[in-house]
């Protein structure tokens, strides 16, 4: 099993051990993601140390104010690392607004330029901002994952323009009824899972922080909501995730 979204520097446990009880519950490959420029050189770092870690590096809208001149394109050259497989994660937070909208905007717009550039997938992160982020999103050309899927009403757009579709922990609540008859609905090709820990644990752990091992109960909830073998739909998982991020 693979964890598609990870901040293994936000958890509270050192990388070593994560990895270790995400290998004793068969999750076998983590992505990484840095929500820094700065912290993409650490990231990078635990993909090198680490065979089980691959690294996606991008500024996280809650991050935008903070981001420096430059700091866009030091994602470049730490994009070209060859442990570095996707830019992310991006988007729009408009619920938050832990950032000014325009600048949000700016950052979104320029990564989204770069993976272009790159011919990386983006990865992104949209709260309180459907629309705007499918507008900015319609001209990119590139692999499109939006991760912690949360907004049912993207469901339609993210389906016609063969976007994947990364469900968290939050797909496991007993209330998420909309957000599991969502996952019944996404394409079997386009389907993918993760944790994105330290946030959102799934239910059977809830109000513990979140690990990639975890990632199994929400792969749990999937296989029920679909109505298909827990087996069968870790293996799409694993080969959408290769796809999408184009993983050895
Ligand atoms: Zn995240």
């Amino acid at each position: 099993m693979i964890d598609t979204h990870a901040h293994l520097d936000a958890c509270a446990d050192p990388p070593p051990s994560l990895i270790a009880r995400a290998r004793e519950a068969g999750v076998t490959r983590i992505l990484d993601v840095a929500t820094s420029a700065r912290a993409g050189r650490r990231s990078l770092e635990l993909a090198e140390e680490h065979d089980e870690v691959f690294a996606i590096l991008g500024i996280h809208p809650h991050e935008s104010a903070a981001a420096r001149a430059g700091d866009v394109e030091s994602l470049r050259e730490l994009l070209g690392h060859r442990r570095a497989v996707a830019l992310g994660e991006t988007g729009l937070d408009f619920f938050r607004d832990y950032a000014p909208r325009q600048r949000q905007l700016e950052l979104f717009k320029r990564q989204l330029d770069l993976a272009a550039e790159l011919d990386l997938t983006a990865v992104i992160h949209t709260r309180a901002a459907d629309d705007e982020t499918l507008r900015e999103l319609e001209r990119f050309p590139g692999t499109v994952v939006l991760h912690c899927f949360s907004s049912p009403g993207l469901l339609a757009a993210a389906r016609e323009r063969d976007y994947y579709v990364s469900f968290a922990g939050n797909v496991t609540y007993p209330s998420a009824e909309e957000l599991r008859s969502a996952a019944a609905a996404v394409p079997a090709a386009r389907i993918l899972a993760e944790t994105d820990c330290p946030y959102l644990a799934p239910q059977p752990r809830r109000g513990r922080p979140n690990e990639p091992a975890n990632v199994i109960h929400t792969l749990a909830a999937l296989a029920e909501a679909r109505g298909e073998d827990r087996a069968v739909l870790e293996a799409r998982i694993e080969a959408n995730a290769r796809a999408a991020f184009s993983l050895p």
